[in-house]
């Protein structure tokens, strides 16, 4: 998971003119922002994504075509998640809140107390750490909304935490294999930038594991 930047002034034509939450102008304009990513695993996505409402669209009917409210989500995450979505504070309804509705997500998220993990206002680095084995962890203990949203969307289903450890396995390979080894390192560390599919891993890995890969798997002939 990494924190994206949305722009909030710049809604797509289709949501200004009433058009549907998942319309061309919505889905071009989600792919910039996440960079092609899922909001919540970090996967490239293809063709198998949807566009995800944050607070869901059954029980927050006036945020349906909120751009505050859509996110890009795999299949996967959705379907995890499904509707669920638990908050420490009361629901607000949109009779009480009286914000623009396609700027509101900041404010709900003060209010309401969500506990699922916000793409676009958390900071993933004070909530989550990785094993070098792929697995992802909550950072401090008993820590409510990393705990809650590594349940949620499954973040450490098995295809996932094989899927980065992959990630690993084939850096070991290309420095067993190669004799430039120090380029391999250097384009490795380069790898961890927000386009890249599990970015948020790879530059935890660089910054906490990747000496002691090296040094445990470096071959000196
Ligand atoms: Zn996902």
């Amino acid at each position: 998971m990494i924190k994206v930047k949305k722009d909030l002034s710049k809604i797509p034509d289709c949501l200004k003119n009433g058009g549907a939450y998942n319309c061309e102008d919505v889905k071009t304009e989600l792919k910039k922002v996440y960079n092609k990513k899922c909001c919540y695993c970090e996967t490239k996505l293809t063709k198998n994504y949807a566009i995800e409402h944050f607070r869901p669209k059954q029980d927050y009917e006036w945020l349906e075509k909120s751009w505050s409210n859509l996110l890009l989500v795999c299949n996967s995450c959705n379907s995890s998640k499904g509707k669920r979505f638990e908050t420490e504070n009361t629901r607000l309804i949109s009779e009480i809140v009286n914000i623009e509705v396609h700027e509101s997500a900041e404010y709900l998220n003060q209010e309401e107390g969500q506990l699922l993990f916000h793409p676009e206002y958390d900071n993933p680095e004070e909530y989550f750490k990785f094993e070098k084995s792929g697995k992802i962890l909550s950072n401090n203990k008993d820590d409510k909304r990393a705990d809650y949203t590594i349940k949620l969307v499954k973040l450490n289903h098995i295809d996932l935490v094989e899927s980065r450890y992959e990630i690993i396995e084939n850096f070991i390979k290309e420095i067993n294999n190669q004799v430039d080894v120090k380029n391999i390192i250097s384009n490795f560390a380069k790898k961890n930038m927000p386009d890249y599919e599990f970015s948020a891993y790879r530059k935890y890995i660089v910054k906490n594991h990747l000496s002691e890969i090296i040094k445990d798997n470096i071959v000196i002939n």
